[in-house]
């Protein structure tokens, strides 16, 4: 049985930027990614996603920036992705969903996708939210006659052109969506809190200051908020339109869903046509359900990117890394945080043995980083 150093599951930029890392220490590891193809969640991005609509994406490690500049997002950035596997000839295995992730014997950690396992010393976490859409409960939701979509399935202006449409939820996206529908169609807003926008004194510290503070609700073990619920939201050039147009008022969130629309606070009825649940997603980690790593907060508490509650196990991609740059940031440092696991954290093994010797560092192993030799057990 192939033990590997780690184990890296998701290929998004946080599973890339991880596994450059993993290689670079010389640290052997696969990366097991549920997509068919490069690219993480861009891959799934909506078509009217394009370079220039993005908050601006992060190169990943020791490579440019991506070059397209105005195509579509779900396109350029796969494309960039996929070229960064190739060139740095990362062990990507696709694809591979994992179903559990399970503490073996030996203080060993066992993956399993389907019939295959794989065994590693450390675990790298990197699957990103998208495969979790969440939408909440209202009354009278099963009863609507008109669609409901969430921002996962959202299929592009034109699917709603003539139809009125309820756009729910105070973040980026459905600002970006208003941004879209207002010109070809009526939309009604509605948000739980009045929405915050950022104002001309945002400078990067206060963006540090925004992100330190999803840090410290993860420390503490609390389910992590978005980065962009503390940075607060700006309108594009792209979205002046809809903004003229009165899209941008924003109505509390209605209290109950009827067939043919909603019913407000105040008791007044709002037609729709379609409700555009823009309600954020919720961290794809069910698979990590048996390491039991949940604070009683409801949350994964991380000391930077180490899960507390067992530090073989690094999230990269969660709470306060979950952006294209933090992502980067991140996969650097859980590399050294398995580094750091390896060589001083790591129990002894029963059997006499010492961890150092029991242990398969590249130096002493001899097996080149990443190594795909024979790592998947049937
Ligand atoms: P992902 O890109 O989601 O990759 C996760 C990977 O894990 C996927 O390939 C998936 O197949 C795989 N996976 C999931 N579950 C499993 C499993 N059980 N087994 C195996 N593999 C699995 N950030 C920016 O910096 N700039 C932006 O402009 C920007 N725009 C955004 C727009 C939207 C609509 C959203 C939702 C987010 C945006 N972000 C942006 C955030 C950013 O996209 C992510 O934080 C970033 O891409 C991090 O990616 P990731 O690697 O964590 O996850």
């Amino acid at each position: 049985m192939e033990v590997l150093d780690s184990l890296v599951i998701g290929a998004g930029q946080a599973g890339l930027s991880a596994s450059y890392h993993l290689r670079r220490r010389g640290l052997t590891h696969v990366v097991l990614d549920a997509d068919a193809a490069p690219g993480g969640a861009w891959q799934h991005r909506w078509d009217s996603l394009t370079m220039h609509d993005v908050h601006g994406i992060a190169e990943l490690p020791d490579a440019d920036p991506p070059t397209d500049r105005a195509g579509r997002a779900n396109v350029a950035v796969p494309a960039y992705f996929a070229a960064y596997e190739r060139e740095h000839g990362l062990p990507v295995l696709r694809p591979v969903r994992v179903d559990a992730v399970t503490a073996g014997e030996d203080g060993l950690l066992v993956t399993r996708a389907g019939e295959r396992t794989w065994t590693s010393r450390t675990l790298v976490n990197a699957t990103g939210t998208w495969s979790q859409p969440f939408v909440p409960r209202y009354p009278g939701m099963d009863t609507f006659l008109g669609e409901q979509l969430h921002t996962h399935d959202y299929p592009g202006p034109e699917h709603f052109r003539g139809r009125r449409v309820v756009v729910v939820g105070g973040g980026a996206s459905a600002v970006q969506f208003l941004g879209e529908l207002a010109p070809v169609t009526d939309t009604l807003w509605v948000t739980r809190r009045e929405p915050v926008w950022r104002t001309d004194d945002f400078t990067p510290e206060a963006g540090r200051a925004a992100v330190a503070l999803v840090e410290d609700r993860v420390r503490r073990g609390l389910p992590p908020a978005s980065v962009v619920s503390v940075t607060g939201l700006a309108l594009r050039p792209q979205e002046r339109e809809a903004e003229r147009r009165g899209a941008y008022r924003r109505h509390p969130m209605f209290v109950a869903v009827e067939p043919d629309g909603v019913r407000m606070a105040d008791g007044s009825f709002e037609r729709a046509d379609a409700i555009l649940w823009a309600t954020g997603f919720r961290p794809a980690v069910t698979h990590l359900a048996p390491l039991r790593l949940r604070s009683a907060a409801g949350g994964i508490a991380l000391d930077g990117t180490t899960a507390v509650a067992d530090r073989r196990v690094q999230l990269v991609g969660y709470g306060p890394s979950a952006s294209t740059i933090g992502a980067n940031r991140a996969g650097r440092a859980a590399a050294r945080g398995v580094a750091r696991w390896l060589s001083e954290d790591a129990p002894d093994p029963p059997g006499g043995q010492t961890a150092a010797t029991s242990r398969s560092s590249p130096s002493r192993s001899g097996r080149s980083a990443g190594s795909t030799s024979s790592p998947v057990r049937t």
